[in-house]
Formats: structure tokens, sequence, C-alpha cells
């Protein structure tokens, strides 16, 4: 069996050398086309293949020993672990490729009935979320934020060095693309404020993180070595950490943000798989001090992908990029996150989803939120049409992008698009 990255394949679906989604990403989401019937598909093209019915066609009988496809979440097929998911790619891969004697490229019937286009889907929350984790691994962003906060004599904690900062999130709001944020409301006090006061945030902000996804956990105990972290995590998705800055600012001393980040998480519908990443492996920088052995890996590797944002305000025709960074800047791999978490034998479980922290990088526009690109505030955002932002106004739209990309093919991950609410009463 050759590998499902291979540049040479080639699909019998038609789509553009800029697709997002050639027949060498094969991105797991779920949709619908009625919206009574949510079930699992893959992106291919502009098309979704849908595997309900490549299922109920038994094209998955000697892999799957159940059907896992008509259920409108991906957790019982990630439960069934790595190597069903090598087996269901490689299957699918073979059925969309454009070869001689092919099951569903042969069968008009299976193919009208297996293909959706994806204007006609609505898409779903892929997976149902387990538990959310978010960690702080940019030291780009920690470092910018830390100066900020307490000056650039003290920017990045002791602690931060030694392992993977994170804190146990809130999994109720993480919410798909296309689902609008309401500006949330809580306790604000401005610097030099008498008295805390109750009222819109006034600082909404986002935070351009990716998340991987638990595909198979660990029993209670029993730590997920580093080595083998890659085995337990079925894919990644672009996620918006949605912050309340002025919430954030009053609420989180001591034990870190709570309200001013639990209203909302957004993520984007498909999970890319980390085996459709595997041609963007770059080796990890080093890291001093060194890391302890349970965070050290004997190939540390991560990957290149571009990450963008874009805004629409309610005066543009067309969104406007107003960053670009890359998931290669951040300093702990998420093999690290993963044996970290673990370590102390916290048991991970099928859809538990983790973010990476804010991944900003050395440049001005690789800052991954407005905080740091506006430097809070004192350097406001300058848009094309002559409007500024110092944060998120009602009606602004947030979207984000990732992708990444070689000479053949591009790897796309679709979006995270949403607009913000005014807030309600
Ligand atoms: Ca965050």
């Amino acid at each position: 069996m050759g590998s499902t990255t291979d540049p040479k394949l080639k699909s019998f679906i038609q789509y553009d050398r800029n697709t997002q989604f050639p027949i060498q990403n094969l991105p797991y989401g779920v949709f619908s086309t009625d919206e009574k019937n949510p079930r699992v598909g893959v992106a291919i093209g502009d098309y979704i293949l849908d595997l309900k019915v490549v299922e109920a066609n038994g094209l998955f009988s000697d892999i799957l020993d159940e059907p896992v496809f008509h259920l409108p979440e991906l957790n019982p097929f990630m439960a069934k672990g790595k190597e069903i998911w090598t087996k269901v790619r490689q299957r699918i891969s073979k059925l969309l490729q454009d070869t001689q004697n092919n099951e569903l490229k042969d069968n008009e019937d299976l193919k009208k009935k297996a293909l959706v286009h994806q204007k006609n889907a609505k898409m779903h929350l892929p997976f149902r979320v387990g538990e959310f984790t978010d960690f702080y691994a940019s030291r780009y962003h920690a470092t910018n934020v830390g100066t900020i906060i307490r000056g650039p004599e003290n920017a990045l904690q002791p602690n931060w060095l030694h392992l993977p900062v994170g804190y146990h999130g809130r999994a109720s709001s993480v919410i798909v693309s296309g689902k609008d944020i309401v500006r949330p409301k809580g306790q604000i006090k401005p610097s030099g404020a008498e008295q805390p006061f109750f009222s819109p945030t006034r600082f909404l902000d986002f935070e351009f993180e990716m998340g991987f996804v638990v595909g198979t956990g660990n029993e209670l105990g029993h730590p997920i070595p580093v080595e083998k972290a890659k085995d337990h995590i079925f894919g990644l998705v672009i996620l918006n950490d949605w912050s309340a800055r002025d919430i954030q600012g009053w609420e989180y001393r001591p034990l870190g943000p709570f309200t001013a980040k639990n209203f909302a998480t957004s993520i984007s519908p498909w999970v890319v798989t980390l085996e459709a990443l595997e041609p963007f492996m770059v080796k990890k920088e080093d890291q001093d001090p060194m890391p302890m052995d349970y965070l050290k890996s004997s190939n540390p590797l991560t990957y290149d992908i571009v990450l963008e944002t874009y805004l629409q305000t309610i005066e543009m025709k067309e969104p406007e990029r107003i960053m670009r960074s890359n998931f290669k800047y951040l300093y702990w791999t998420i093999d690290q996150m993963l044996a970290h978490h673990t370590v102390t034998g916290c048991n991970m479980r099928t859809g538990d989803l983790c973010g990476t922290g804010t991944i900003s990088g050395p440049e001005k526009e690789t800052r991954a939120c407005l905080l740091e690109l506006t430097w809070r505030g004192k350097e406001p955002l300058q848009l094309s049409n002559g409007e500024t932002r110092k944060a998120l106004q009602d009606y602004d739209r947030v979207i984000m992008k990732a992708y990444a990309e070689n000479e053949h093919f591009r790897i796309g991950f679709g979006e995270v698009s949403s607009q913000v609410l005014p807030s309600i009463g």
C-alpha cells in the first residue's frame, strides 16, 4: 500500500491545484443536507464523500466491526485507534483515486448517492468535545503578553521554559465555525478605577490557536509517554479562543482566566489527520534548558502550517488579512503537551480537545491576537478603509484560515468564521 500523501495520487473528482482538499488531505467532518441526519463525511475538492453511504454499501466491512459513520460525531470512529484510522484512510484514498476497477468510480448509482456538493451541506461540530484544555505554548506570545503586563524584565514566568503551561477550560461552549458570538458581560475594573462595575466587555479579542483532538486516551494512572503521543492524537483543527481582556484583567488572580474565556471557543468543521500532515513535519528547534526526560523526544518534530486571520467590519465588502503566523513557532510540541498533561496519571478520553495557546511568532504581523497586535490598544490596527480597531466591535467578523503547502498540493483546514453580535439585554 502506497502513501496516502503521495503527490502522484490523482482523484477522479476534478479540483483545482489550489483546493484545500486534494486527495492527499481527506479531513473528516460531520455534515447534513436536511438538518435531520448529521453524519460523517470526508472533504474532497468541492465535494463531501458521505461515509455513511459508503459504509452502508459494505466498503468498510472488512475493516470496521460495527457501523460508525452514520452517527453525528466522530468519537466512535476515533475510539477505534490508530491502526483502524490508517486502514480507513487508505480505503477512502483508494476509493477516490482515478484508477481502474474502482468500486466507487465505476458505480454511478453509488457515486450519485455518496457525493454531496459542499455548498449543499451544513457543517456541524465534528466530534463531541469531552474536556477542553488550553495551553500557552508560544514563547513569542507568552513573552509579548508578559511584557505588556509585567514589563520586559519579568516577561516569562520562571516555570515557562521548563513545562508547557496550561489550564482546564470549558467544553460545553466549544462551537463550530459559523455560529455567532454574543458579546459577553462581566465585571470590569479599569486600572485607576475605585470600584469594579458590570458591563458588556469593551475588549473582546480573538486568539489564533490550533487544537489537537485526542483519538484514544489512557487509563487513569498510566501517563502517555512523549514518544507515543502521536498514536493518541487523531488530528488538528483551527481554534479561536475568544477572550474578554478587561474581564480577564480583573478576575484572573490567582487562579487564571475564568468567565473571560468560558463563553465561546470556535473550531473549524474539518479535522485534518496527523497522517495528512506528515509531509509538512519539520525539525523542532532545540529547547534550552533541555527538557526533563518525560518531555524529551528522540526526534522532536513539529509542523509547517500557515495561519491567517482576516477581519471584516460591517463597512467592508471583503475581509482583510490582519495577521499571518505559523504553527512551527510553538515552543512546545503537541507531543510534549500531551505527555505533560498525563504525566500525573491524568486520564485523557476520546474527544478531549487541547488548544496550543495563541501561536504568535517573531514579527509584528505574526502576533496572533489583538492584545499583541495593538499592544493593549496603544497601537490601534489601521485597516485599509480608514477604520481602526483596538478591540472587536459589534458585527465584526473574524475569519481564521490554516494550510500547509508544498510544490505539489495544499492541505487546508477550511476556516473558522464568526460574527460578533451585541450583548443581549
Ligand atoms: Ca488561549
